[in-house]
């Protein structure tokens, strides 16, 4: 398994991992960050990519999606290295003071680790059919990773809202054309932005998509193969789909996971630290953004902005003892100015 060695690791790319990122570079720490989602945003891009946010200091309006941007751009001058499609399951204290961090594809050796994990990791709603489980990754899919996987096959998609709907279109033109897509939700409402509601229902129309109301309640095998779902629908009847792949797109919930199990000092489900260094119970480990707790503690992203500032000094000082600690400004120092990359101005502002 690859090991990766690293002054900082940052688990969770949600906004407060991301500015994470930023504070560390200011302190000249390059980051790794791992993520189990394939994107970037946390809880911004998961659950409100497009809904509005009013306080966020100095950006009076953005969505979800608009912060997540500004954030990537904040932080693309340090370069950090990040991982997707990862969940960190396990970390345990190295000899010499390190900390070992495992996800499935690979293991990192860190000399800092900071947990921003939000609410958790997202995870996919199952389906909760009986026989189906068997399937997963073969027949039965939670996202569409690989698109091309389902073309030319007869695809059932579950769910209601953009995901679903947003993936049911996409199966019907394109590399990944599937043979024949079908929609299953428990009702014939859907939610998505008016202009994939209006697409899909062109395609409808032209008999490209095919909308089924009802819930699966049952499988059909053949062999060792799923070959069909029972919908049972607001009538009470049974219908049987035949199908070639199921993919299920019912939302994601948060899961704390592993973390509960690391040894770590917690209150309530969420992790506790020093709110003067976001220090956990771990030498070497800080918690920033919704996933700590501490007095006074809100739930909000320019408190986690706060707490990744101070974490991040508290880190310069762990990984360096010597280090000054001293405050600079991005406005007048030379050397945060050299290491955000940009044309230093510190001559003129410190003459002025
Ligand atoms: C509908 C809604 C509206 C909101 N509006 C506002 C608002 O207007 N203003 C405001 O300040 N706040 C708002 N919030 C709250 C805000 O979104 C959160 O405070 C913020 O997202 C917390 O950021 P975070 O980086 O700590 O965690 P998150 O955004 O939750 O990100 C955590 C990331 O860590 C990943 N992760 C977790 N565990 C692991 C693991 N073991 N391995 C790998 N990855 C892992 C997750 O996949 C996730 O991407 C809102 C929240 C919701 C739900």
């Amino acid at each position: 398994m690859k090991n990766t060695q690293t002054d900082a690791l940052v688990i969770g790319t949600g906004p407060v991992g991301l500015f994470q990122v930023f504070q560390l570079g200011l302190q000249g720490i390059h980051a790794h960050v791992v993520d189990v989602l394939d994107q970037p945003g946390g809880q911004c891009i998961e659950l409100y990519p497009d809904k509005p946010i009013y306080d966020i200091p100095g950006l009076p309006y953005s969505t979800g999606r608009e912060l997540t941007q500004r954030l990537l751009q904040q932080v693309a001058p340090f370069k950090p290295t990040f991982h997707f499609n990862q969940q960190v399951s396990q970390i345990s204290h190295q000899d010499d003071g390190r900390w070992l961090v495992t996800t499935p594809n690979q293991q990192f050796s860190t000399r800092t680790l900071f947990i921003a994990a939000g609410v958790g990791a997202f995870v996919p709603k199952e389906l909760k059919v009986d026989g189906l489980a068997a399937f997963t990754g073969t027949q039965l899919f939670y996202r569409l990773t690989s698109p091309e996987l389902l073309a030319g096959q007869h695809v059932v998609v579950v769910g209601g809202e953009d995901t679903a709907i947003q993936n049911t279109i996409a199966l019907t033109s394109g590399p990944q054309q599937a043979s024949s897509v079908t929609l299953v939700h428990r009702r014939d409402v859907l939610h998505a932005s008016p202009d994939a509601l209006a697409q899909f229902a062109e395609l409808r129309a032209n008999g490209l998509i095919q909308f089924v109301a009802g819930q699966i309640t049952g499988i059909q095998t053949s062999g060792d193969r799923l070959s069909g779902v029972e919908v049972n629908t607001p009538e009470d009847q049974t219908l049987n789909l035949p199908l070639d792949a199921l993919l299920v797109c019912q939302g994601i919930s948060p899961k704390l996971g592993p973390i509960a199990q690391w040894g770590l000092a917690m209150e309530r489900k969420q992790l506790t630290v020093d709110p003067a260094t976001l220090a956990t119970s771990a030498p070497g480990i800080y918690a920033v953004g919704d996933v700590n707790s501490y007095p006074g503690k809100k739930k909000l992203i320019l408190c986690g902005f706060h707490e990744a500032t101070l974490a991040a000094y508290a880190a310069a000082s762990y990984i360096d003892p010597q280090a000054s600690g001293v405050l600079q400004y991005t406005t007048s120092s030379a050397l945060l100015q050299q290491r955000l990359g940009v044309q230093s101005n510190a001559a003129s502002a410190t003459s002025d």
